[in-house]
């Protein structure tokens, strides 16, 4: 069978992927410890689920508008009002089956082969994939620990061609937890702002921040950021409804209208069950965002300080989202039984079969320095898994 050189061009998900490895393992009986999974491992809270049951019981079953209910796009409206000062009306809203399949629905509409797209590395992997998808070409700006991980306004302003069509933004950031400031995005936006470059804010990581750090979405800037960019946002890591599926696009009308039809064609309407779920979890109660987070942060002290305590493995502070990303390439160059470890993959592999502990290759986002651990898992297993990786790396020689 010959597939499509389109579907070919790209890879599946990585961290997906690990986890898929790391259940089959434990089904063969072996006591794997995950720290691959990019989602929150608290429950969904109650007054959400009561919402959905409610909904299935008064027969909320059936389409909906495909750019979701009325009752949703007020409650989003309501929210980007609230949380980031940013005024939308319903024709700048549509809503969608997880914020990844937003991000999907903009690369298809706005991009083409004659495109580039800068994204900064270490990227969340389905970026490059779905740029590569629109048959766009990705421009990776690189950046390292030194200077935070995060791009400077000279390094956007080298990577812009006549070409670029768009960047995308992504803080608090998977994997580098990193969150960037008001000062550095009103940098980044006098760059943005004289070229004229889309920009494509993914804020899924928005209420997940820590040490006393402010959210700031660039659209807020100015008028003239609010009409370049297009905010994207869910439910899924805020409220922990990652199962759910509801994403959402607020930006300017002539894009939200197109990912209207592109979705028209395909999906339909996001689960209109989930969609009122949704509409509880934006207008209801917030507390269960501030206990998460106040868990996530004596994870996050924790596991860093571990991993900081490992020889040969260095691991910066993250602000923001649940995951952590040490440098371990001190380690590469060493042996275990003979074989040699010098990537990520190999370093990642090494702790699966030697350790039983999984991680993700910093090679996937980007940096092959690197490997990322989500500290979305109990702190029982954080120490665990921490105490495995301490002896694994102890037996490199
Ligand atoms: C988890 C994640 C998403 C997608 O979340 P959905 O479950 O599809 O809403 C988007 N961007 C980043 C960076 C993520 O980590």
């Amino acid at each position: 069978m010959k597939l499509s050189s389109r579907i070919s061009s790209i890879k599946p998900s990585p961290t997906l992927e690990i986890t898929v490895k790391a259940n089959a393992l434990r089904a063969e009986g072996r006591d794997v410890i995950g720290f691959g999974a990019g989602e929150p491992d608290f429950d969904t809270p109650d007054t959400i689920k009561k919402a959905a049951v409610k909904a299935i019981e008064e027969g909320f079953t059936k389409y909906t508008p495909v750019d979701g209910i009325v009752e949703l796009k007020d409650a989003i409206i309501k929210k980007l009002k609230r949380d980031n000062q940013l005024d939308y009306t319903r024709s700048e809203i549509v809503v969608s089956c997880g914020a990844k399949h937003t991000l999907y629905n903009i690369t298809q509409v706005l991009f083409e082969e004659t495109d580039e797209v800068i994204i900064p590395s270490p990227y969340w992997v389905s970026y490059l994939d779905m740029v590569i998808l629109s048959g766009a070409t990705p421009v990776i700006i690189g950046t390292d620990p030194a200077q935070g991980f995060k791009i400077s306004p000279r390094q956007l302003e080298k990577a812009i061609t006549a070409k670029t069509k768009a960047i995308i933004i992504n803080s608090p950031a998977n994997p580098t937890g990193v969150v960037y400031t008001l000062p550095e995005l009103k940098a980044l936006a006098e760059v943005i702002g004289e070229k004229e470059v889309l920009v494509i804010s993914d804020d899924i990581y928005e209420k997940i921040i820590y040490d006393d750090m402010h959210f700031c979405n660039i659209a807020s800037l100015s008028e003239e950021m609010k009409r370049l960019t297009i905010v994207v946002n869910g439910v899924s890591k805020t409220y922990s409804m990652t199962g759910w599926r509801i994403g959402y696009a607020a930006g300017p009308e002539e894009i939200v209208a197109a990912i209207t039809k592109l979705q028209s064609q395909n999906t339909s309407n996001p689960t209109s069950i989930s969609q009122c779920a949704a509409v509880e979890a934006l207008n209801g109660n917030q507390s269960s965002i501030g206990e998460m987070v106040d868990e996530f942060k004596k994870r996050r002290d924790f596991i860093v300080d571990a991993l900081n305590d490992i020889p040969g493995i260095s691991c910066m502070l993250p602000q923001g989202a649940f995951y952590v990303f040490p440098d371990v390439s001190a380690c590469y160059g060493k042996v275990y039984n003979g074989k040699k470890i010098s990537s990520s993959s190999d370093f990642a592999a090494y702790l699966l079969d030697e350790a039983n502990v999984a991680v993700v290759p910093g090679a996937d986002f980007g940096n092959d320095k690197h490997i990322r651990l989500s500290y979305a898992t109990s702190l029982r297993h954080i120490e665990e898994g921490m105490k495995r990786i301490t002896n694994a790396v102890l037996k490199l020689s």
